[in-house]
């Protein structure tokens, strides 16, 4: 391998603090992603995604803490030695360099053999559907292409781990779409390769990822598979982040399996939770039916919004207003009127106030 390349290496964060003129803007983050794994760390803006990319790459020093790649501790390498490839939002391709001389670029930096070199391109291109552009300057590519081959250069030093940072931001909604499936192929076509994969749309995420690092303030809120983060999520922060949530306040009652939400009671799963405890449910809103059945509520039409595969009900409910997504809706009920909607136990998750991701876990 060139340039001190990592194929299959994965990438391990110990503890790894990065600070900006005293402000710690990465905080401890602990987190492991394994080879050959897509791990989306997603968070709002300013919640230390990029800066956890950087620290990877080697364009930002931590405070503390360590960054392996396989067992090789890379913390004090320069980014050239990482054998990373990574990749911008805004392509940062050379404009006055033909696409195969962009692709051609990092070989060239880590003095590949240059025999080696139009192999290499063409594999690459070949890789990303764009072989037949390799005499094309960027100027004359579409966005998606841009990207496209910004992307080729990234893997033509082969990689073994592949950061994208919003690779997709600047591309417009359909093109996006047709890229995530791109990205998709592509991991599928280099097994080996871990990618850490910087996104704020949840979307993209839970597509994409094996896995899910939910950031926020600067630290690691919660981690799983995104079916593990929809359906159990561990806190608020994750419920409201990943997928749209109704989130109740309640205290949960003496008797398990049972809560207090606003004098009415709720038949929901309270695990090991002791009464009296202030928390939080999560409800899905495609989870919540209309009319009545098991943890009925009753309250005012607020809003009703046509979204094509569902109408979304809002229901005002103890003064808390209440999302429910309906597939089917052979009435609609006329705003102001009197509603019932309903959540079987089991589609409830508690959230326990205070509850968070405990430290010291890796991913
Ligand atoms: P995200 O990728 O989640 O949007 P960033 O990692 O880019 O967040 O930024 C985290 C925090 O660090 C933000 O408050 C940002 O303003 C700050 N920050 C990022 N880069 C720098 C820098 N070069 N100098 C000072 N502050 C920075």
């Amino acid at each position: 391998m060139t340039g001190g390349a990592t194929q299959g290496s994965g990438i391990r964060f110990d503890q790894v603090s990065v600070a900006y003129g005293g402000n710690i803007v990465l905080d401890r983050l602990d987190l492991t992603v394994e080879p050959g794994e897509v791990m989306a760390l997603l968070g709002p803006s300013g919640s230390g995604k990029t800066t956890a990319l950087r620290a990877v790459a080697g364009f930002v020093q931590p405070v503390s803490g360590r960054i392996r790649l396989g067992d090789r501790d890379v913390t004090g390498l320069p980014p050239h030695k990482r054998g990373i490839g990574m990749v911008v939002q805004q392509y940062a391709l050379f404009p006055h360099m033909r696409v195969r001389d962009n692709v051609a670029f990092g070989l060239k930096a880590r003095k590949v053999a240059k025999a080696e070199i139009p192999e290499r391109v063409a594999e690459a291109l070949e890789l990303v559907g764009m072989a037949a552009y390799a005499t094309r300057y960027p100027r004359e590519l579409s966005g998606g292409q841009q990207q496209r081959v910004a992307i080729a250069r990234a893997l033509a030093i082969r990689p073994g781990v592949l950061l994208l940072d919003e690779p997709l931001s600047a591309l417009d909604a359909q093109l996006r779409s047709g890229m995530l499936a791109e990205l998709a192929r592509l991991h599928r076509e280099l097994p080996d390769v871990s990618i850490l994969y910087v996104t704020h749309d949840q979307v993209e995420a839970l597509t994409l990822a094996d896995r899910i690092a939910v950031m926020d303030k600067a630290r690691l809120q919660d981690c799983g598979t995104p079916q593990e983060l929809y359906r159990r999520p561990r806190t608020e922060f994750t419920a409201s982040f990943v997928g749209n949530a109704n989130l109740l306040p309640v205290t949960v009652a003496g008797t398990t399996g049972a809560v207090d939400f606003a004098g009415q009671a709720l038949a929901v799963p309270t695990g090991e939770v002791e009464g009296g405890v202030t928390a939080t449910l999560c409800v899905r809103p495609h989870l919540v039916g209309l009319g009545d059945g098991p943890n009925a509520l009753t309250g005012t039409l607020a809003e009703v919004q046509w979204r094509g595969s569902t109408h979304r009900l809002y229901v005002d409910i103890h003064g808390h207003r209440i999302k429910a997504d309906l597939r089917e809706l052979r009435e609609t009920p006329a705003l102001g009127d009197k509603v019932t909607v309903h959540f079987a136990a089991e589609d409830a998750v508690l959230l326990p106030a205070g509850a968070g991701f405990g430290g010291g876990v890796h991913g």
